[in-house]
């Protein structure tokens, strides 16, 4: 068997990590290439020096010195590549069979769709590309014969739960036969059960306090409001040609269920784990193969409950915009990213409260025109993304 290059961008994240984690554990099959990072450049150097990688991508001169700094030494520096065209090269270097895309927001953009134009296997964690740009994402994939695997754990789910065929890695255009819906799971996150007037005073901390998963700080803050499952509908409708009315959110505040696929005779397919991201992983480094990822076992036994309740509008303001987002079309989506990533921003660093969230995304997606023809090109989405952000932070100071 050939080893497989993989190339980690977002390499000291959350999902980078677990990444190079379960890479490590089959040296007969991967070898880390290149790994990527935009701050805790110590981090990566003690990362590239680990897992051995052959070069790095940082995000300017400065990081570039910081990292030679922080080598180790002892074995030769790996090559250093400077610069966010230089990322897109590294996904595309053809030296690269697989392409972890887990840098977190817009900015993962370009390099993952770099990736799928140059027909890599890409682990897609990134959703925010999908949801700014699926359809020139889907496009991609399908032309350039590259192999899209979600890592999502929802649709990583859902991709174990569809009708085994090996074709469904490259963005199909029609819907699996005989799926009737996608039922995506929730945990509710940190305040499924809050008193709504104690939203208004929340902090960051808690709002990172996910109960069940581990993660960066901007996707906890969206499992909070629920703007990330939101982002996941969308990210459905791409991933598996699904119209919004055949997706539907279910809270399932134990999170052992990732999610479900519905068929028409009535028959409900899960995929049951842990919630430890390196089974999603491992299933898009090892397909169709199935490898091990350093996930124990799953005690059946102790386990008691398996709730689901529906998502509560008033608590969840986010996912109806989502949904009216997916359903005005793609400008609308790009705008709903940004609007979000701005506020979420804002939110972490203390400058606006969490209940401001939805008001900003709301105000943003009716303020923005979404008639607006498609977006064709990546520059085009870039141009709108840039424009929707501008005006979330207005709304932001408005009522910082
Ligand atoms: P994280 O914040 O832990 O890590 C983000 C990585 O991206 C870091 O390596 C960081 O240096 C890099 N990065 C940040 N801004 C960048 C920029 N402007 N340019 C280049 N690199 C940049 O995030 P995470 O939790 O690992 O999430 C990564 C992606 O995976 C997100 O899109 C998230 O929605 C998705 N995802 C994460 C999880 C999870 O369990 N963490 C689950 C599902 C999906
Ligand atoms: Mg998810």
């Amino acid at each position: 068997m050939k080893v497989q290059n993989v190339c980690v961008l977002g390499a000291t994240g959350s999902i980078g990590v677990s990444t190079l984690d379960v890479v490590a554990r089959h040296p007969d099959r991967f070898s880390v290439y290149a790994i990527s990072a935009y701050s805790r450049i110590d981090r990566l150097a003690e990362l590239a020096c680990t897992h051995n990688a052959r070069v790095v991508v940082v995000p300017d001169a400065t990081a570039a010195q910081d990292f030679a700094g922080f080598w180790p030494g002892g074995r030769p520096m790996p090559e250093i590549r400077v610069g966010a065209e230089a990322l897109a090269l590294t996904a595309a270097d053809g030296e690269v069979d697989t392409v972890m895309a887990a840098i977190v927001g817009t900015a993962g953009l370009p390099a993952a769709l770099a990736a799928a134009q140059a027909g890599k296997r890409v682990l897609l964690a990134n959703k925010e590309a999908l949801v700014a740009a699926g359809g020139l994402f889907m496009q991609a994939v399908r032309e350039n014969g590259a192999e899209l695997l979600p890592i999502d754990s929802e649709h990583n789910a859902i991709f174990q739960c569809l009708p085994e065929d090996n074709e469904r890695a490259r963005a199909p255009v029609q819907p699996a036969k005989g799926v009737r819906r996608l039922l995506l799971t929730a945990s509710g996150g940190p305040f499924r059960t809050t008193a709504l007037e104690a939203l208004h005073d929340v902090t960051p901390e808690q709002a990172c306090a996910h109960p069940n998963w581990s993660m960066g700080r901007k996707i906890s803050v969206d499992s909070a409001t629920m703007l990330n499952k939101g982002l996941e509908v969308i990210e459905a409708h791409w991933l598996f040609s699904m119209d919004a009315d055949r997706i539907q959110v279910l809270i399932h505040p134990q999170s052992l269920v990732h999610s479900m696929v519905e068929y028409e005779d009535g028959s409900i397919l899960a995929q049951l784990g842990q919630p430890d991201m390196r089974t999603p992983i491992a299933y898009g480094l090892g397909f169709p193969e199935r490898i091990k990822s350093g996930v124990g076992l799953f005690e059946l036994a102790r386990m008691r409950q398996l709730d689901s309740e529906p998502p509560e509008a008033g608590r969840f303001p986010c996912l109806s915009l989502a949904y009216e987002a997916l359903r005005s079309g793609q400008t609308s989506c790009i705008n709903l990213n940004a609007a979000n990533e701005v506020a979420v921003d804002r939110f972490l660093a203390g400058g606006i409260r969490y209940t401001e969230i939805p008001r900003i995304i709301g105000e943003c997606l009716e303020r923005l025109d979404s008639t607006s023809s498609v977006p064709n090109t990546l520059e085009d989405v870039l141009e709108q993304d840039r424009h929707a952000r501008a005006i979330a932070a207005e709304l932001c100071l408005m009522r910082a």
